[in-house]
């Protein structure tokens, strides 16, 4: 098969298209012929290096992946060649109380696939069973992988970690990016009245307004701690929604209510930031970190998804073997939503498969 797969950290000269075997599924493992794989910043890290961590080399980036069903190792139940799957990302033990307690993206062995196993930038991958979920109904190849890990980390955010009530205010940072996309989305369905979107383009705004943001704010423009607080009469949102960091985040101290809530998932622009104690005890705020979500959020969100309430946001698709030029373009920022790479024949991706996955 054809797959990316990196031997080396480094710019976009490190992802080589290489002939390697199909891999053989294990016991309780499933292969899948992928046909869709959606980009996300973990790909841009597990490409450059992270100095002090260690990637398991050589490994095949992709954490999203939608396809079928190709075969099945020793002991598969349940799942028959042929259905259309849509791979959860996570990989977890199964068996610890953080597993059993469905909290399995708290397992001390949890892995995202394609940073801890191969994942979706080749025409083939293998995956445990238990990661084969049937693909959402009505969605194409494409519409689906640009939702798992997205959908599950803004749904575990603000659902679980942060706890948004019908009538709180978010603030959301980075409107364009895909976990961005989703939250807003929810953020409309949990009631919040005002969805107070930031980005870095009228362009962006302007799609963000499209999925529910109410308020919009251009942050190379104006301060959006000041502007936050002029959108709400002076008492900031409830539930700030981050995953840039820096000073991004030590900003977002200054746009929070009383009793407010910073959620983070991510630091792309620093990991450090300073934060003023007095007025963060004196405001009771909260600052919850939130990583990825629990494969039971992901199948709850996935209802929402085919109901037609939360809907993925696809940028646009390109085949595999344009992986370095999608993966610029996620590094300029130009996208809203997901870039997704297609295997095969892109008008089989970009369609709902003819066929219904074995329930
Ligand atoms: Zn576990």
């Amino acid at each position: 098969m054809k797959a990316f797969r990196i031997h080396r950290h480094g710019g976009p000269e490190v992802l080589d298209l290489e002939e390697m075997p199909r891999p053989e599924p294990g016991p309780g493992e499933v292969r899948v012929a992928v046909r869709a794989c959606a980009l996300n910043r973990l790909d841009l890290w597990v490409r450059n290096g992270i100095p002090g961590h260690t990637f398991p080399l050589p490994l095949i980036p992709g954490s999203e992946v939608a396809g079928d069903v190709e075969a099945l190792g020793d002991g598969v139940q349940n799942i028959r060649p042929g259905d259309p799957t849509l791979v959860a990302p996570g990989l977890s033990c199964g068996h610890c109380d953080r597993c059993l307690g469905g909290e399995d993206m708290l397992c001390p062995r949890y892995g995202i696939l394609g940073e801890h196993r191969d994942g979706g930038y080749a025409e083939y991958l293998a995956v445990p069973a238990r990661n084969i979920l049937p693909l959402p109904r009505g969605l194409s190849y494409v519409e689906a992988a640009a939702l798992p890990l997205v959908f599950m980390t803004a749904w575990h955010m603000l659902v679980a970690r942060a706890r948004l009530q019908p009538l709180e205010d978010v603030l959301i940072h980075a409107a364009g990016s895909g976990v961005s996309s989703a939250g807003i989305q929810i953020a409309r369905l949990l009631g919040a009245p005002r969805i107070i979107a930031t980005a870095g383009s009228a362009e962006k705004l302007e799609k963000a307004r499209a999925l529910g943001a109410t308020h919009l704010i251009d942050y190379r423009q104006t301060d959006f701690a000041k502007e936050v607080r002029e959108i709400t009469g002076g008492k900031g949102v409830e539930v700030v929604f981050d995953h840039v960091g820096g000073e991004v985040f030590e900003r977002s101290l200054r746009a929070l209510a009383w009793a407010g809530r910073i959620v983070f998932c991510g630091a792309t622009a620093g990991a450090e930031a300073r934060i003023n104690l007095r007025a963060a005890f004196y405001k009771s705020v909260s600052l919850l970190g939130s990583t990825m979500g629990s494969m039971a959020e992901l199948r709850h969100l996935l209802r929402f998804i085919e109901a037609g309430k939360l809907r993925p946001v696809v940028d646009r698709a390109l085949p595999l073997e344009e992986a370095g030029e999608a993966q610029q373009a996620l590094e300029r920022r130009e996208q809203f939503g997901k870039i997704v790479l297609t295997v095969g024949d892109p008008e089989v991706a970009g369609a709902p498969p003819a066929v219904e996955a074995t329930e």
